[in-house]
């Protein structure tokens, strides 16, 4: 596919020329003036084998500053950490997707720890958590999960939770360990739950993050959420190569769309994109420690 065909998000998708401009310039540069971390991405699937440079060319066009590459099992971190030696931006976690429970093995706690030990480019264990929506073994799922809560608390990292159909056992597991000191910092990816069990969420510590859905006209709950989460306490992410953004919906998702994720969010709270992007990167720093020096790049 030419790059010329795929609109990335820039130039007039990217920017909102009716926002105030909160300190920057209103002239032609606003895809630079933005600074957007995708804290959620998936670009070690095979449907980005052929056109990776292209994909890196527009991130990086859209003021895409870190990519957070998510792993869903042990046998995909020595490609995540090729990426990583690929593109600088890239950062990491390592950690057992609730539906790739089969992949649990006795010795993959400590794959996970020898992982995350030997780079200082893994951020965060995950992403791991429950999901009831494609499979009901949730016994099978929490086997999976604790240990891996428990490596985040010893590691001090923070965990990335995959959560669907699940908030109220997940809820449940979280809320236990916190009464006991071992619930790790971290953050609910790509959100689709309610205002009320976001407020769990909030409240055990964790941060909110927004992909795709948020765009989808008929995600009402989500958009309650994303009006409704503090300013301190949301990311953004695109998932890809799941869940594209509006207009792109059904098609592959790619980091550069991230910036259509931050505008749907502007969007619902009233803010311009340049708010959001600055108030997320900052979060996404806060949570993950991305390493990004804020303080001159974003001001
Ligand atoms: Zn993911």
């Amino acid at each position: 596919m030419a790059a010329a065909t795929i609109p990335a998000a820039r130039g007039g998708e990217i920017r909102n020329p009716e926002a105030p401009s909160e300190g920057h310039s209103p002239s032609g540069s606003a895809a630079a003036a933005v600074a957007l971390v995708d804290s959620h991405c998936h670009i070690v699937f095979r449907n980005f084998d052929d056109d990776l440079d292209a994909v890196a060319q527009r991130w990086r066009e859209a003021g895409i500053r870190r990519l957070l590459h998510a792993c869903v099992e042990p046998s995909e971190i020595p490609a995540i950490r090729a990426l990583a030696d690929r593109f600088p931006e890239l950062r990491y976690s390592v950690g057992v997707h609730p539906l790739d429970t089969e992949h649990w093995q006795a010795d993959t706690a400590q794959v996970l720890r020898a992982a995350a030990e030997a780079d200082p480019r893994v951020l965060a264990i995950g992403e791991l958590g429950l999901d009831l929506f494609r499979e009901k073994n949730l016994e099978q799922q929490l086997a999976v999960l604790r240990p891996q809560l428990d490596l985040a608390c010893e590691l001090d990292l923070p965990v990335i939770i995959h959560c669907r159909d699940a908030a109220e056992p997940m809820l449940a597991e979280l809320r236990e360990r916190r009464e006991r000191g071992a619930c790790p910092r971290g953050v609910m990816h790509c959100w689709g739950g309610t205002p009320e069990e976001m407020a769990g969420f909030l409240e055990l510590g964790l941060f909110i993050s927004f992909s795709g859905t948020v765009t989808f006209p008929k995600a009402e709950a989500t958009h309650a959420c994303a009006r409704e989460v503090p300013a301190d306490r949301y990311l953004v992410e695109t998932d890809c190569p799941f869940l594209a953004p509006v207009p792109r919906r059904g098609k592959r998702n790619e980091p550069a769309y991230v910036a259509a994720v931050a505008q749907r969010v502007a969007d619902l709270r009233g803010e311009s994109l340049e708010t959001v992007a600055r108030q997320s990167t900052a979060n996404a720093e806060a949570l993950f420690g991305l390493g990004l020096g804020l303080a001159a790049d974003t001001v």
